[in-house]
């Protein structure tokens, strides 16, 4: 579903990936793990197609389709959904003002059309339900004085709407307080974890890995994938630390 073959990303002229080939097949999840300053947010970001970063060499194909050659939008219509460490707070836009918006624009850009103003109050309960958000809380600005639980768990609310094929979570785990931790890591299951769907999933912390129990494991160091292996790669990196494993 997706191949990365020798990525190579700089910003600002500074080379952050270096070589990086991966490959992720349908209905799997893969953990990315890896020190600081590795370059896992900078994969999130290429893959989504921020602004800024440069693609200097190597290949990006999602479902066989050059993804580097794809807007944003044309991404997240594709299927491709990024979550991120630090959401962003968008004051002024309530949560389901911006979740109508993104959904339509979705269905736009796939050529179908906008949803009614009842089915999307339906799904939005549903998602909300299942994460423990309230409706009072959907209708609060966008992520405006939440606490780093809830706004993981909002994101997830996003995903389950926008249900995407291919999902990027990065460190969607750091600030979740242990129940929030059960409750985003058991949306992530329920969500993605399908035979047409694939996540990417960021983390430091073997405590998501107990939840979410990726197929494959790699670990990201100096901008490329160093070493690959299953679950217990996890484990080994717990108890012996990067530099040991990575080395
Ligand atoms: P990780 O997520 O693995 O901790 P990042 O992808 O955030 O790592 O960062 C990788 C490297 O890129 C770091 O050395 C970081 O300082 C650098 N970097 C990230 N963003 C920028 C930027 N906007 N300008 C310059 N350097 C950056
Ligand atoms: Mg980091
Ligand atoms: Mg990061």
């Amino acid at each position: 579903m997706l191949k990365i073959e020798n990525l190579h990303a700089e910003i600002d002229g500074k080379a952050i990936l270096n070589g990086l080939t991966l490959e992720v097949g349908a209905g799997e999840i893969h953990a990315i793990m890896g020190p600081n300053g590795a370059g896992k947010s900078t994969l999130a970001y290429v893959l989504g197609g921020r602004p800024g970063y440069e693609v200097t060499d190597g290949s990006v194909t999602f479902d066989g389709r050059d993804l580097l050659d794809m807007e944003p939008d044309e991404r997240a219509a594709a299927g491709l959904f990024l979550g991120f460490q630090y959401p962003v707070e968008i004051p002024g836009v309530s949560n389901v003002q911006f979740l109508r918006t993104a959904l339509n624009a979705q269905r736009r850009t796939r050529g179908e059309a906008e949803i009614s103003a009842g089915d999307f109050l339906r799904v939005t309960r549903e998602q909300a339900d299942a994460l423990g958000i309230s409706m009072d809380m959907m209708k609060r600005n966008v992520n405006v004085g939440f606490s780093g639980g809830e706004k993981k768990r909002n994101e997830m609310v996003q995903m389950g709407l926008l249900d995407p094929r291919l999902a990027v979570l990065d460190e969607t785990d750091s600030g979740l307080d242990i129940d929030a931790l059960r409750v985003v890591g058991e949306g992530i299951n329920r969500i993605m974890r399908a035979p047409d769907k694939a996540v990417l999933l960021i983390t430091h912390y073997q405590r998501l890995l107990d939840i979410v129990q990726p197929n494959r494991v790699h670990i990201l160091a100096g901008g490329r994938i160093v070493r690959s292996g299953g679950p217990e790669l996890a484990l080994q990196l717990e108890r012996e630390g990067y530099r040991e494993v990575a080395a």
